[in-house]
């Protein structure tokens, strides 16, 4: 296994008062250097979450797609940057579906967040549907490929396959599942000259301290994108600790 990366994506939840306290928390009791893990809070606390934890332990849980225009509401690359944050989210399905951020957008986002010093980490993943119908690969494989084109070797990168289904349902992908995706991924990113045995490919989709064990056991999943259990400081410490299990065995 890679060094595992654990990384807590909190969506639209928190306040100061939560923010202060879910990181407090995480980091009272984290000395576990085998592991490296991170937080992406709403952009109103990432200021005060990176004072509290370091930039290098933050993200950003998008970032705009354009650079210099007159965007009401977005956040631009270079802000982050501005703010030594390290990664940026792109792709989640969540945008993908409810604010039409398609291949392309994604592909500029991630670019962007490249040309100012992020990570950014990419999420790819198919719906039920797609799943249903067989096309799981064919669906992964081209988001990847949209995404990623022209890629150089060296570029900063973390992968993120989040099953559409998975998220938030409380449904975790099968274990075989899991694995046959992230061996086609690194074998994708391989293909399109990217390292593929150095880039971390995390797993998402309703991931929790019970399942955490047995996904980490998994030859080609190297941590957890986590939504829900990483607004709770005792379940995302129990992953990061499932995470050093795995590594350690
Ligand atoms: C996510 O939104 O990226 C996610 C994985 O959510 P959850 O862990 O709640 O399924």
């Amino acid at each position: 296994m890679r060094k595992p990366l654990i990384v807590g994506n909190w969506k639209m939840w928190g306040s100061r008062e939560k923010a202060k306290n879910l990181v407090a928390g995480i980091v009272a009791q984290d000395s576990d250097e085998m592991v490296d893990w991170g937080v992406c809070p709403p952009f109103p606390y990432i200021t005060q979450v990176l004072e509290q934890v370091g930039c290098d332990r933050v993200g950003a849980q998008t970032v705009s797609a354009d650079v210099d225009v007159p965007h009401t509401g977005d956040v631009s690359a270079a802000m982050l940057a501005d703010l030594g944050i390290r990664w940026a989210i792109v792709g989640h399905s969540e945008r993908r579906a409810e604010r039409g951020e398609s291949d392309g957008i994604v592909s500029q986002q991630l670019r962007c967040a490249i040309e100012k010093g992020l990570t950014p980490i990419l999420c790819v993943g198919e719906t039920f549907e797609q799943r249903e119908q067989g096309n799981e690969e064919r669906v992964v494989r081209s988001q990847l490929e949209v995404a990623l084109a022209g890629a150089e070797a060296n570029w900063p990168l973390v992968i993120a396959y989040e099953p559409v289904w998975a998220i938030g349902t409380g449904v975790v992908a099968e274990p075989h599942q899991v694995q046959a995706m992230h061996a086609m991924i690194r074998s994708v990113l391989s293909n399109l000259g990217i390292s593929g045995g150095e880039t971390p490919i995390l797993y998402g989709g309703s991931v929790k301290p019970e399942n955490a064990n047995g996904l980490f056991a998994l030859d080609d999943v190297d941590g957890a994108l986590v939504g829900g259990a990483s607004l709770d400081s005792e379940a995302f410490l129990a992953i990061i600790e499932a995470a050093r299990s795995a590594k350690a065995a």
